[in-house]
This record gives C-alpha cells, sequence and structure tokens, in this order.
C-alpha cells in the first residue's frame, strides 16, 4: 500500500459522513469521524432508495451487502387519500425498470444500511469513529484546521468535511445564514411489526396517500418483517410540544373524511415524537477555505423525492474524488465540487419542494395535478425520472456530455 495522505475530519457519523469517510479511504486519505451522539447508529426507522444510489455503494464495494438487508418494491404508488384511487405508479419491479436504471429501486432498514456503512468503516485502518464527541466550532490555522468538542477536545486535520445534518454548527459557523424556514408541516414515523397489522392496506409498494395538506407514505421492510408509515401534517401549531392523545382527537376529526384505509393508518401512528420540516434556498457555495459541507448540512431537501440521503451519499464520493485529484489544493477540490454537484443538488431540492405543493393540492388545482399524472405513459415516469436515477457521473468518469443535472466528468 502506499504512504497514507493527509489527515481530514468529518464532523457527522451520518450516511454522508460514513460515505465520505469510506470513500477517502479507499483514496488512501487518514481519516477521523467525529459524532455528537454516544454511540454511532441510526433512527430506527426506514429509507427508500432511488437505483441512482448504487453507483456509489458499487464503488465503495458494498452493493451487495446493502441488496442482502433491502426490499425492491414492486411499485411506488400514489393514491388519492380521498376517494383511494390510484393517481399514478412508477412501477419499479418491471425489468423495464431494471433495464432503463440498471439498479432496483429499493427500501430498507436505515439501521442495517448504517450497520454495513460502518461494518465497512471498520475494516478500514484508515477510519477512526470517534463517538460521543459533540463538535462546537473549528479554527482554520495556515495549513490545517482544529476541530473543538463540547467537552473540551480538539482535533487537528488538513481538511474539515461538515456532514452534520440540517442543523449543522459546522454551516453556521462558516456563513451565518440562520435555521431552516419552517414550512408549517410535522412528520411522524412508525413501525410496527407486519404480524400485529390489522388494517386491509397494500404490504407491497411504496404508497404515498396524498391528501389536501397532509400525506401518509407506508411500505414493508426487513422482507416483509416490518411495516414503516411516514405521516406528515399542515398544522399551525407545528412549533409547538403537544400532548399525544388531544393531537390524535384532532386529527381524527380533521380527517373524518379521509379514506376508511387513512384512517386506520392514522390509528397505528406513534405521535409521541414529531418532526418540524423546513426549506432552505440552495445556494451554489459550500465551502470556506479547507472547510467544506455536504448533505443536508449543504443542500437539505424535502423528502418528497425521497432522495436527501441519495445526495448525501453521492456527495460524499464526489468530495473524495475531487480531494484524491487536486494533489493536496482542498480548496480547488472543494470548488470543483460545488460545481459539480450544485444543480444536480438544486433540482432536486427545487422539484421536491413543486411536488410537495402537487401531494398537498386542493379543489381545481389537485383535478389538474390528477389529471395531468393519469396521462403519463410508463415510458414518460421513466422519462421524467432518467436525469436523476441515471445516477451522476464522478469525477474521472469518460462521458463528453456535459450535463450539470447529472455531473461532470473531471
Ligand atoms: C421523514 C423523512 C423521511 C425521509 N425519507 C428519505 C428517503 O426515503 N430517502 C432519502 O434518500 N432521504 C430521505 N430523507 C432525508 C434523509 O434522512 C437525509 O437527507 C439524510 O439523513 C441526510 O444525511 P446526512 O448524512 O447529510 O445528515 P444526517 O443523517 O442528519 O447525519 C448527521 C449526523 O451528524 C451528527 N451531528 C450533528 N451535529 C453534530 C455535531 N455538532 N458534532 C458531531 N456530530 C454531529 C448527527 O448526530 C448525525 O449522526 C427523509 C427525511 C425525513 C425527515
Amino acid at each position: 500500500m502506499s504512504e497514507a495522505k493527509d489527515s481530514i475530519t468529518i464532523v457527522g457519523g451520518g450516511l454522508g459522513g460514513l460515505t465520505a469517510a469510506l470513500a477517502l479511504a479507499r483514496r488512501n486519505f487518514v481519516v477521523r469521524v467525529l459524532e455528537g451522539a454516544p454511540e454511532f447508529g441510526a433512527i430506527g426507522y426506514g429509507i427508500q432508495f432511488g437505483p441512482n444510489v448504487f453507483h456509489v455503494f458499487e464503488r465503495l464495494g458494498i452493493a451487495d451487502a446493502v441488496l442482502e438487508h433491502a426490499d425492491a418494491p414492486p411499485g411506488v404508488i400514489m393514491v388519492d387519500a380521498l376517494d383511494g384511487h390510484e393517481a399514478t405508479r412508477v412501477a419499479t419491479g418491471r425489468p423495464l425498470f431494471r433495464e432503463r436504471f440498471k439498479y432496483p429501486y429499493i427500501v430498507i432498514h436505515r439501521v442495517d444500511l448504517h450497520r454495513v456503512l460502518l461494518d465497512a468503516c471498520a475494516r478500514s485502518d484508515l477510519i477512526d469513529l470517534i463517538p460521543d464527541a459533540m463538535v462546537t466550532g473549528f479554527a482554520e490555522e495556515r495549513d490545517r484546521i482544529v476541530v473543538r468538542t463540547e467537552d473540551g477536545r480538539s482535533f487537528t486535520g488538513t481538511a474539515l468535511i461538515g456532514a452534520d445534518g440540517v442543523r449543522s454548527r459546522i454551516r453556521a459557523q462558516m456563513f451565518d445564514d440562520g435555521e431552516l424556514h419552517a414550512i408549517g408541516y410535522v412528520s411522524h414515523r412508525t413501525i410496527v411489526p407486519m404480524a400485529e397489522l390489522t388494517a386491509d392496506v397494500n404490504r407491497d409498494d411504496v404508497v404515498l396517500w396524498a391528501g389536501p395538506g397532509f400525506h401518509i407514505v407506508h411500505y414493508p421492510l426487513r422482507h416483509g418483517a416490518l411495516f414503516n408509515i411516514v405521516a406528515v401534517f399542515r398544522i399551525a401549531s407545528y412549533g409547538e410540544r403537544v400532548d399525544a392523545e388531544r393531537w390524535r382527537a384532532d386529527l381524527q376529526h380533521t380527517y373524518r373524511d379521509a379514506h376508511p384505509t387513512m384512517k386506520a393508518l392514522l390509528a397505528m401512528l406513534d405521535l409521541q415524537r414529531r418532526w418540524t420540516l423546513g426549506v432552505r434556498e440552495p445556494v451554489r457555495v459550500w465551502h470556506k477555505g479547507r472547510a467544506v459541507l455536504l448533505g443536508d448540512a449543504a443542500h437539505p431537501t424535502l423528502q418528497t423525492l425521497a432522495q436527501g440521503a441519495c445526495m448525501a451519499i453521492e456527495d460524499g464520493l464526489c468530495v473524495a474524488e475531487f480531494m484524491h485529484l487536486a494533489g493536496g489544493d482542498f480548496e480547488r477540490a472543494f470548488r470543483q465540487f460545488e460545481r459539480a454537484r450544485s444543480l444536480r443538488t438544486a433540482r432536486v431540492t427545487l422539484e421536491s419542494n413543486a411536488i410537495w405543493d402537487m401531494y398537498h393540492a386542493d379543489g381545481v388545482a389537485r383535478e389538474v395535478y390528477w389529471q395531468s399524472f393519469g396521462e403519463r405513459s410508463e415510458e414518460d415516469v421513466y422519462q421524467c425520472l432518467a436525469w436523476l436515477y441515471d445516477g451522476f457521473r464522478f469525477p474521472g468518469e469518460t462521458s463528453a456530455a456535459a450535463d450539470p443535472a447529472r455531473g461532470v466528468g473531471a
């Protein structure tokens, strides 16, 4: 093995941070990942991945391990939450989908995916995973960067990657551009054993029930052992803490006219914990000196396209490749990284915002959207998703076309 290169500090051991760590170690960088939580791990719910993410997993040698834990649903379906009719479908299980996009559409338990990444990191001598290290800030000193933690420790490296999520402290120090703008919606996540699921509900597909001011997504996990539900509601009191039982009664009242399956799903929700959803305008610059952001810290997105984690994972490989090619000039690497990634990630953010409005529309707008969905053929749907699902062209990959939405080969 050739001599190890510079030592890189990554703040945040989520999906983006761990992918960057693996990709950097593969290029012989020494990496230290600082995670604020007492242990590395994920929140225990499901996640969906488009086929584009497999271009990264293949290159990192973890595609088979991911597939072992994943399920490939036959379809991703959008259903009208008021009358239950199917508005549109992406036939993800069809051979045509695999022929078109090369890899499957999957659903997987976040804990399982995190474990695959952590095991791969643990196999590398170049990666040091440090839990219980809540970072408070950093200082750049000529040719190095020093990161400080809440308990007074400091860690020195030649460059810093802030992969610390939507409430990134690294971003706050770099740009001081405030919090996410709340959009007035909250989200709840619930997971139940499939054996305990009594509702008469589709257990095979990813199903999205779209209604005025709310939606519910559900799908199976762990080869049918679990059932994952994400529910999103528009509410005036989104920032307040609420009593779960009072909130349940409010929901039952508000959605009294919803389809019976919707009501059965509502009854199953775990309402103890809720996530307030917010957005940021996309920006083109994610670095300052030797520090750069990736994933949610750089470009948070609503979950409508189910691509936030996919983008964080693509970022992780992409930034590592540019750092490898830059011969120690990290500022150049970070500028190239921004140029390569900013339009693709901004498109995810902006399209997610637009689809969010469609899902939750009411009245005439709702009917118009539904009508236009109904006019699309399977081929039209694949075509709409091609810019995303065809994957990103990573630095060094040979291709003449410079399509900013899909990346630019270096
Ligand atoms: C309801 C919901 C459903 C979603 N569904 C999907 C989906 O189906 N598909 C998809 O692709 N995306 C989905 N997303 C988006 C996805 O969860 C995020 O985009 C993704 O987790 C971002 O990864 P990340 O590594 O950038 O940040 P995170 O996953 O947030 O990781 C950040 C890490 O940094 C740590 N950290 C934070 N601050 C500090 C600090 N100061 N010091 C040290 N460590 C710190 C955190 O503990 C955490 O481990 C969904 C999001 C929501 C809210």
